[in-house]
C-alpha cells in the first residue's frame, strides 16, 4: 500500500518561487565589475528569471539544451541559474580561470548552444571561440547596451546584449513541471590531470542537497542571515548557497570578482554579512589584511571553509582574535559538493588543544550521504582515527557517471564513488583527509601526511602560505619538501622553521628542506596546485645532493 501524501517533483524553480512569495523583500546585493553596488529582491529576481526563460525560448533553447555561463557571483548569475534550469534546460557553469583550450574543450564537449558571459572575459572568449569545433550560436554579454565591449567572434557566433534581450521579453512565463530526475546543472571538475570531466546534477539531487545543507548541523541558514558566497558560482554551484539562501529567506551578498582581503572586509562590513563560505586561501588573505590594517568584521559570526584542508591556525586565529567560528567542510564537484561538515560543538572535559585538533578534521557525513574508507583491495577499514584508506561515498547527490559516459561507470561494483582522497575516520565518525591520493608522500615505505605538515608550517609566525610535496630522494624514494611564502615584510629562518616540527610529528616526517617562494601557484578553483609544484621541485633534493 502506498502512502496518501501529495507528490510534487523536486524542481529548483520551486526555490525561487518560495523565496519570491514568502521572502519577497529579502535582498540580493551584488558588487558589480565597475565597483558599483546593485540591489534587488527575491521577488524582483524571480520575475527577471521568468523574463530570461522567455529570452531563452526566443533564442531557440529547448528543454535539455545546454546553456553556458562564464560569470562572477552576481544577481545576473542568479537569474541564469534559475531561468535556465527552471525552464528545463541545463545551466553549464564554466570556470573562467581555465585555459582557453580547456574552455573550448568543455563548451564543445557539453554541446553548449549559448554562452552568457561577464564583460571582463572577452579576451578569454575570443581565444576559446577560435578553437571551437562548432555548435555555439551566440555569446550574450551580461551588460547594458552602453557597457557592451568589442568582441570579435568567428562567423556564425552572434554577439548579443543581455539587458537589451531582457528589456524586450515579457514576464508571462510559467515555471513548468517535469520529471525531477531531469538534468539541471553541469559543472566540469578542474581536472589536475587529463581533461576536465562533467558532473551533471539533477533537479532532485540539487533539491535534496539544498535541504541537507540547510540543516542546523550544516549551513543552518535562516531569515536575517546575510550570506556572502566568496566561493564562485562556477565552483560546484557556489557550494549550494545560491539555492540554500533563497530557500531559507536569507539575503545574498555577491562579491563579484574582487576577493582580496581589503575588498572582502569592506563589503562584509558595508552589507552586514553574517555568514560566508570559501577556500582557505581567501581566508588566509582576509586574516592577513585584518591583522595588518587593524580592521574588524563587525557582523560576521561564521566562516565555512572547505575546498582544501583548513589549517587549525586559521580556526584558532579567527576564534581568538575576532570571535568568529570557523566551520570546516569537505566535498567535491562530484558530491554537489557537501559530503562532511564539522559542526561546532563543545565536549565536556576536552582541553583546548584536543578541541582544536577535532575542529580541524573534515567532519561527519551529513544526512543523505554515507562514507567509508577502504584498502587498495576494496576491503573496508576500521574507524579508529589512525588507519588511513581510500575515501568512498554514496548518496542522493553523489555522481554516478561523468557526462557522456555510461550510467554507473564512475562507481565501484557495489555502488560507491571513490573520491581520490586518503582519510582516517575516528570512532565517533569524524573524518580527516590526510592527503589527496596523488599528493601522498611515501618515504621509505611509510606514509607522511602533507596536509598535517602544511598545517604546522602555517601556524608559524611569518608564514603566509605553505605546501608540502613529495620530492624524489635517492635513499627513501620520496621525502617531504616544504615550500613557503613568507608574510610581507618578514624574514624566515629555514632551520628555525624546521625546528618547529620537533615534538609535533615523528622525526622522520620533518621536511628535508625549505624552499621560499613569493607566491604559490593556485588551481582554477583557488587551491594550491601541487601538480605545478611537483613539476618544478620534484628533483630539488636530487639536484641539491649533486651540488653538495
Ligand atoms: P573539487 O572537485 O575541485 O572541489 O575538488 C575536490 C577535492 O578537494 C576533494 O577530493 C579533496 O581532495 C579536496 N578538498 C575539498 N575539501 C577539502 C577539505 N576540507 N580538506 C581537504 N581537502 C579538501
Amino acid at each position: 500500500m502506498f502512502g496518501l501524501m501529495q507528490e510534487h517533483p523536486l524542481l529548483v524553480a520551486s526555490i525561487i518561487q518560495h523565496a519570491a512569495r514568502h521572502h519577497g523583500q529579502t535582498e540580493i546585493v551584488s558588487r558589480l565589475l565597475d565597483g558599483a553596488t546593485h540591489r534587488t529582491t527575491y521577488a524582483a529576481m524571480e520575475r527577471r528569471a521568468r523574463r530570461l526563460a522567455r529570452v531563452l525560448q526566443g533564442l531557440g533553447i529547448r528543454p535539455h539544451d545546454r546553456v553556458a555561463t562564464l560569470a562572477w557571483n552576481s544577481f545576473r548569475h542568479m537569474e541564469l541559474y534559475y531561468g535556465i534550469s527552471g525552464m528545463g534546460a541545463i545551466c553549464h557553469t564554466v570556470n573562467p580561470r581555465l585555459s582557453p583550450d580547456d574552455v573550448a574543450y568543455i563548451l564543445d564537449h557539453a554541446g553548449d548552444a549559448l554562452l552568457f558571459a561577464d564583460t571582463s572575459f572577452t579576451a578569454l572568449i575570443e581565444a576559446a571561440a577560435a578553437k571551437l569545433a562548432g555548435g555555439l550560436r551566440a555569446v550574450v554579454l551580461l551588460a547594458t547596451p552602453e557597457q557592451m565591449p568589442p568582441l570579435a567572434l568567428p562567423p556564425g557566433i552572434a554577439v548579443l546584449c543581455y539587458e537589451t534581450l531582457m528589456e524586450a521579453a515579457d514576464e508571462t512565463f510559467v515555471w513548468p513541471h517535469f520529471d525531477e530526475r531531469t538534468a539541471a546543472n553541469l559543472c566540469y571538475t578542474s581536472g589536475t590531470t587529463g581533461r576536465p570531466k562533467g558532473v551533471l546534477y539533477s533537479h532532485r539531487s540539487i533539491m535534496l542537497h539544498t535541504m541537507a545543507e540547510n540543516a542546523a548541523a550544516v549551513f543552518g541558514l535562516r531569515p536575517g542571515d546575510r550570506v556572502m558566497p566568496v566561493v564562485p558560482m562556477f565552483h560546484v554551484n557556489g557550494w549550494g548557497s545560491a539555492y540554500a539562501a533563497p530557500s531559507m529567506g536569507a539575503a545574498l551578498v555577491m562579491p563579484g570578482r574582487h576577493l582580496d582581503g581589503a575588498s572582502v572586509t569592506r563589503l562584509m562590513n558595508e552589507e552586514r554579512v553574517t555568514v560566508s563560505a570559501g577556500v582557505p586561501t581567501v581566508w588566509l588573505g582576509l586574516l592577513a589584511h585584518l591583522r595588518a590594517s587593524g580592521e574588524r568584521l563587525a557582523t560576521v559570526r561564521r566562516l565555512i571553509i572547505g575546498g582544501s584542508a583548513c589549517p587549525p591556525a586559521l580556526i584558532e586565529a579567527f576564534d581568538r582574535e575576532y570571535g568568529i567560528t570557523v566551520e570546516h567542510a569537505w566535498g567535491m564537484t562530484e558530491t554537489s559538493p557537501l559530503g562532511t561538515f564539522n559542526t561546532p560543538i563543545d565536549l565536556a572535559g576536552e582541553d583546548a588543544a584536543a578541541a582544536l585538533r577535532r575542529k580541524a578534521r573534515q567532519g561527519r557525513a551529513i544526512f543523505g550521504l554515507d562514507m567509508r574508507i577502504v584498502d587498495d583491495e576494496g576491503r573496508e577499514l576500521p574507524w579508529d582515527g589512525v588507519t588511513s584508506g581510500n575515501l568512498q561515498v554514496r548518496g542522493h547527490w553523489v555522481c554516478s557517471a561523468y557526462y557522456g559516459d555510461a550510467p554507473g561507470s564512475a562507481l565501484t561494483g557495489d555502488g560507491w564513488f571513490t573520491c581520490g582522497d586518503v582519510a582516517t575516520i575516528s570512532p565517533d565518525g569524524n573524518m580527516e583527509i590526510t592527503d589527496r591520493s596523488k599528493d601522498v608522500i611515501k618515504s621509505g615505505g611509510e606514509w607522511i601526511s602533507s596536509i598535517l605538515l602544511e598545517n604546522i608550517a602555517v601556524a608559524q609566525p611569518g608564514v603566509a602560505e605553505a605546501a608540502v610535496i613529495a620530492a624524489a630522494h635517492p635513499k627513501w624514494d620520496e621525502r617531504p619538501l616544504l615550500i613557503v611564502v613568507p608574510r610581507a615584510g618578514t624574514e624566515i629562518d629555514p632551520a628555525a622553521l624546521l625546528a618547529g616540527y620537533r615534538g609535533q610529528v615523528p622525526n622522520y616526517w620533518i621536511p628535508d628542506a625549505v624552499v621560499m617562494l613569493e607566491e604559490l601557484p593556485h588551481s582554477a578553483t583557488g587551491k594550491i596546485s601541487k601538480l605545478d609544484l611537483r613539476r618544478r621541485f620534484r628533483d630539488y633534493l636530487l639536484t641539491r645532493a649533486a651540488d653538495d
